[in-house]
């Protein structure tokens, strides 16, 4: 990896206590609004570096923001900590082998995600005070991506009113700008209640709330048929009533997470859902209440960025693995199908290369992906930021993520390499807007576009607060 830059030296100046952190994170993984160690590790690293912090973003106490510099733009470079239930995993060890048996695990990379972004926002801060530049860099650490929607109530709450472009970044098994799709969701829990009846003495004294849940069930799978191109349903069974055959269930709760390509065709569709569960509750003589857990916009891109960061990657080069990273992550890669392996390349708009086990190259810009699209809380820092996200290639070339392949690569050697690989893309996109005002002028003129016939609108209905209590 070429070094050619004075940004570039200040990333690998400050990397291993980064790798260091990302490790440490990494063993302790903790779920949504629940990382309370894993914020404490970035909030002493953020105070270690000189960053004034602000606790609690949002009300959030897993929410951590760090600033440096004066006056000038504001440049944020967003982070992730949290990790994912059942994924728990030894760490490079290419066969299933969990820590802790139904662990959780860094199932996402989001070790790795939080760190990086900080090391680039460490040596944006290194940077600017070196040479004397107006402006400031903050580091956003954002709980509670997977399904929390944390970056959704630090929006609402004013927590980027004042930024004037943001930069992040994912693992994934390709390097390059991340192609800005991704779906709006909400999520939301539905409670039945019913009346409680011995089964066999008395039935018809009974109400099923499970039957109820069974028929919203039935309800939104004929629904399927009928739904826009693209739009996405699944649920998740939180409460089934009991263990008890013998005892008509008296209450049940599912919880639906429903997506769609923007919220023009989310919100018809979360609505449709709810008269289903109306009928649900109609029919069995229960009752039904809702809470939104979450909800998130889909995102938007930025081409001024995009070209900005795409030029960053190009002159860095892909990252320099070795032949000893390759065949670690060659072990890893003999775990996946083939299917697993193709279906990465077509996700960033690549023909498949067999044999090719880690990335080698710089994606195309022009290239356009088929496949894998997901939700991201970072949608909604884009409709009010002009935002840019790149892709950091950390693991084997299909590695699916939420997976026990991904948290067992989490301290590879490859992983630190695409650590600090993508730092490098970040900080060096960060100092080329503060040293070109232009560019930050175009991508708000190229958001405002965007945005001009639909304007913001929080998907989060007003009453709703976080979910702290959601992973417990
Ligand atoms: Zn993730």
């Amino acid at each position: 990896m070429q070094n050619s830059e004075e940004i570039w030296r200040r990333v690998d100046d400050k990397k291993e206590s980064f790798i260091a952190l990302s490790d440490r994170v990494w063993g302790m993984p903790e779920l949504c609004y629940a990382e309370m160690r894993s914020c404490a590790e970035h909030v002493a690293m953020l105070e270690a570096e000189g960053f004034r912090v602000t606790r609690s973003v949002a009300d959030i106490p897993t929410a951590v923001m760090g600033e440096a510099g004066s006056e000038g733009p504001v440049i944020a470079i967003l982070g992730e900590f949290d990790a994912l239930p059942g994924l728990s995993q030894e760490a490079g060890l290419a066969e299933p082998k969990p820590v802790e048996a139904n662990g959780n695990g860094h199932g996402c990379g989001h070790n790795l995600l939080g760190s990086a972004s900080m090391l680039a926002a460490t040596a944006v801060k290194d940077y600017l005070a070196a040479n004397g530049i107006k402006g400031r860099v903050r580091y956003y650490g954002c709980p509670a991506e997977e399904g929390g929607a944390a970056k959704g109530f630090m929006v609402r709450s004013g927590a980027f009113k004042d930024v004037d472009i943001a930069i992040s970044w994912h693992p994934a098994s390709f390097s390059g700008v991340n192609e800005a799709e991704s779906l709006a969701n909400t999520r939301i829990d539905f409670t039945f209640t019913g009346r409680a009846s011995h089964a066999a003495a008395a039935p018809h004294l009974g109400r099923s709330a499970l039957d109820a849940v069974e028929l919203m069930n039935v309800g939104v799978n004929y629904m399927r048929e009928h739904m826009p191109d693209g739009a996405r349903v699944h649920y998740a069974m939180l409460d089934g009533g009991g263990v008890a055959p013998n005892v008509v269930q008296a209450r049940a709760k599912v919880r639906y997470l429903i997506r769609a390509a923007d919220l023009t065709q989310l919100t018809p569709l979360v609505a449709r859902v709810r008269k289903i569960a109306e009928g649900a509750a109609l029919m069995t003589e229960t009752t039904v209440e809702t809470r939104v857990v979450s909800a998130v916009s889909n995102l938007l891109g930025n081409e001024p960025l995009e070209r900005l960061m795409h030029d960053n990657f190009m002159r860095l080069g892909p990252p320099d693995f070795d032949d000893a990273d390759r065949a670690l992550a060659a072990k890893f890669q003999a775990t996946l199908t083939k299917e697993d392996i193709a279906a990465a390349h077509y996700r960033h708009g690549l023909k498949v290369e067999p044999g090719k086990v880690l990335c080698d190259q710089i994606v195309p810009i022009e290239t356009e992906g088929s496949g894998g699209v997901g939700s991201t809380d970072v949608g909604d820092v884009s409709w009010v930021v002009p935002t840019v996200q790149a892709r950091g290639a950390t693991c084997a070339i299909g590695t699916p993520f939420h997976s026990w392949q991904l948290t067992g690569q989490g301290k590879t050697g490859y992983a630190h390499k695409g650590l600090v690989h993508v730092a490098k893309v970040m900080a060096g996109t960060a100092v080329d807007a503060l040293n070109n005002a232009g560019i930050i002028a175009s991508a708000k003129a190229d958001l405002k576009a965007r945005t001009g016939d639909t304007p913001y609108v929080c998907p989060l209905p007003a009453d709703v607060r976080p979910a702290l209590d959601m992973s417990r």
